[in-house]
């Protein structure tokens, strides 16, 4: 039988109520200050308490929507643990937030925590590398300010990351209500992203590593110039390959499903796509902002160009490991794309 992506409900829960999912699993959604305008999150109840999976973003609508919860969904127990998929703000923005109020214990990968713990502390703001490393693709001298901008408030949508945590590792198994997880790490979309699964219930907690309406941003980032996060993206993905058919996946963004190998096919049609239409466009030599356009022709808002030029060098950067397109740097110290 071929398989299809099926939605697994046309219900949405309204943030700040919720909906059970899966059997012990209530979905919640909170809303995000971005096009991408929400993030689901789960809460699973235990005798003594509730787990928590991710946190949702540091801002005050939705600590409102937390409150609710708090005073109407949690029986008065407290959330004991917060399972964090990844670093990024609208997963863990306000687990220091719910940890003050509960003294929540934090489980995350280690490269997570700590790649957390650095964008919340604001240590990305006016590093010049960072300013080299946008010339360097082509960006110009007057539109260095609006990326700038992009990286100076990261840090406010963390409320804090907690100091202390409980390391999540691949292939290990957390209990949660008497059903054992098993972590399954993706990369690509961040350092060490962790999806749950439970054999026993056949769900996968999926995080951002498997999305059903959009792709996953995968991005090269200028701390990290050299990274090839598509191939590992595309690779890690493999270990999610022998979950069972009709595993129902639980995303981070957009409604639960069913079809976790055809979403998985998908994203490497989808890459590669992508891949053609850069390798097409480098018969002349192209800057990363160049090539941005061929991926990107529509109109971006400055969140939107931020995520443009990243996904662009991760497209680039994956070809130019393949030996399929080739670098070389101008007098105007700009590096340039040409097929190989
Ligand atoms: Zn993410």
């Amino acid at each position: 039988m071929t398989q299809t992506i099926e939605p697994l409900t046309d219900y949405i829960p309204k943030p700040g109520e919720y909906y059970e999912i899966s059997p012990g699993i209530l979905w919640i959604r909170m809303p995000l200050p971005f096009r991408l305008n929400h993030i689901n999150l789960w809460l699973i109840e235990e005798v003594d308490g509730w787990v928590l999976i991710d946190s949702g973003i540091n801002d005050d609508s939705t600590k409102a929507y937390w409150e609710r919860i708090f005073n109407n969904v949690l029986k008065g127990k407290p959330i004991t643990r917060l399972i964090c998929t990844h670093a990024h703000p609208d997963h863990i923005g306000l687990g220091g937030w719910i940890q003050e109020k509960y003294g929540t214990k934090l489980l995350i990968t280690r490269e997570e925590w700590l790649f957390g713990r650095m964008v919340a502390a604001g240590n990305m703001k006016g590093e010049k590398s960072y300013y080299d490393y946008l010339l360097r693709i082509g960006c110009k001298q007057s539109e260095l300010k609006d990326y700038e901008a992009h990286i100076a408030t990261a840090d406010q949508l963390y409320y804090d990351v907690p100091f202390q945590f409980e390391r999540l590792r691949d292939g290990s198994e957390v209990k949660i209500a008497g059903k054992s997880w098993k972590v399954i790490v993706g990369l690509g979309h961040s350092q060490e992203h962790a999806c749950l699964y439970c054999p026993e219930l056949e769900v996968l907690i999926a995080g951002d590593q498997v999305l059903p309406k959009i792709t996953p941003t995968i991005m090269v980032q200028a701390y990290e110039p050299q990274e090839n996060p598509l191939l590992d993206f595309l690779e890690s993905n493999k270990k999610l390959r022998g979950l069972p058919e009709f595993v129902v996946v639980l995303p981070s963004h957009n409604v639960p499903f069913t079809g976790l190998n055809v979403r998985l096919d998908q994203y490497i049609i989808h890459h590669m796509e992508r891949l053609n239409v850069v390798l097409e466009a480098c018969v002349k030599p192209l800057s990363g902002m160049e090539v941005s356009r061929f991926l990107f022709p529509q109109d971006l808002d400055l969140h939107g160009k931020f995520f443009a030029i990243g996904e662009t060098m991760a497209h680039i950067k994956y070809l130019e490991y393949e030996g399929k397109l080739s670098c070389s740097s101008d007098r105007d110290g700009v590096e340039r794309y040409i097929k190989a």
